[in-house]
């Protein structure tokens, strides 16, 4: 089984002919509210690969809250460490999304940034059974560094999304088993342009030099790097027709978290995680646009 330890947020997302000026009251098309969080976004898709996934985090005791809960228990997440903090607001991110497409967003962690010993508590008594720890960087980096380590202890593995782009303290990388950044993560990680797969290779190095197990460079609709000490390869991207990207990095790291927790080598977890990004664009919206394990699998073997 998996868990998944990181944030849970509610998009709220105005559609407005152009993105609002400061003082400026515009008039927008359409509002729609969606449970997201990159943390809850991947225990989504982890889930709907039919892998048993528990979330650890944090949401406010407000109708957001409640909300967001119903909407991980639905999709068949176990929330049973997922705590209700009287004293603070769900997390959010206020979306506004211009006719071209060019988007504005404010995201406030609020429930997400209170997770502390309480959580970390919680997250080391389902360690004895999980093959897969997940976390990104939208919670706190103490309890993210406190939880590898305890999962290195617990014999857990240990993927992280740093996402969105933050610097690593030196002593989390060698808890690390896989890291998954982006173009733009790996970037701002080793302080050169990453474009191809011959600068993603050597950016993934350098994460190997500072103790990673394995990086893998996630290329958009290029594909994927991976790197070990042992091995290196390249998985093309599926040909897909696109019709949005949204939380794309997201389900690669479900289909790769999946693909790990049932024993697959990594190069077919990468293929998993490279289909489970194809498909997730292939569909609007982020937790909506996760394929299940029926689709994955037909995907995979058409
Ligand atoms: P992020 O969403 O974190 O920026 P990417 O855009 O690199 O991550 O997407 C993650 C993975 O999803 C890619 O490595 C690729 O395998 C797959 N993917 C993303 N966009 C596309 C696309 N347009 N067509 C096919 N696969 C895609």
């Amino acid at each position: 089984s998996a868990i998944v330890f990181g944030s849970i947020n509610l998009d709220l997302v105005a559609r407005t002919p152009e993105l609002p000026t400061p003082g400026k009251t515009l008039q927008g098309h359409e509002f729609f509210t969606a449970p997201g969080g990159k943390g809850a976004n991947q225990a989504v898709a982890l889930a709907r690969l039919a892998v048993p996934t528990k979330i650890v985090g944090r949401v406010g005791d407000d109708n957001f809250g409640s909300e967001l809960l119903n909407s991980l228990n639905t999709a068949g997440v176990n929330i049973e460490c997922v705590l209700v903090d009287e004293t603070v607001s769900s997390g959010v991110a206020l979306i506004n999304v211009d006719d071209t497409g060019e988007n504005q967003i404010t995201v406030i962690s609020g429930a997400n940034g209170c997770i502390d010993d309480i959580d970390l508590d919680c997250l080391k008594s389902l360690l004895p059974n999980a093959a897969v720890l997940l976390m990104q960087f939208e919670i706190p980096m103490p309890s993210i560094i406190l939880a590898a380590q305890a999962a290195k202890q617990a014999g857990t593995k240990v993927i992280l999304d740093p996402a969105p782009a933050a610097t690593i303290p030196a002593e989390l990388y060698p808890l690390v088993d896989i890291i998954t950044p982006n173009q733009t993560e790996i970037e701002q990680l080793v302080e050169f342009p990453v474009s191809d797969i011959e600068s993603a290779t050597a950016g993934a190095r350098i994460l190997l030099q500072r103790g990673v197990g394995c990086a893998i460079v996630k290329l958009g609709a290029q594909g994927a790097v991976c790197v070990t000490l042992e091995e290196s390869f390249f998985v093309p991207a599926f040909t897909v027709t696109t019709v949005d990207t949204v939380a794309a990095g997201d389900a690669f790291n479900g289909g790769l978290a999946a693909a790990l927790c049932e024993g697959l080598a990594l190069r077919q977890a990468v293929v998993w995680g490279a289909a489970t990004g194809a498909l997730a664009a292939t569909k609007s919206g982020a937790q909506s646009s996760m394929p299940t394990r029926n689709t994955l699998i037909a995907f995979l073997e058409a």
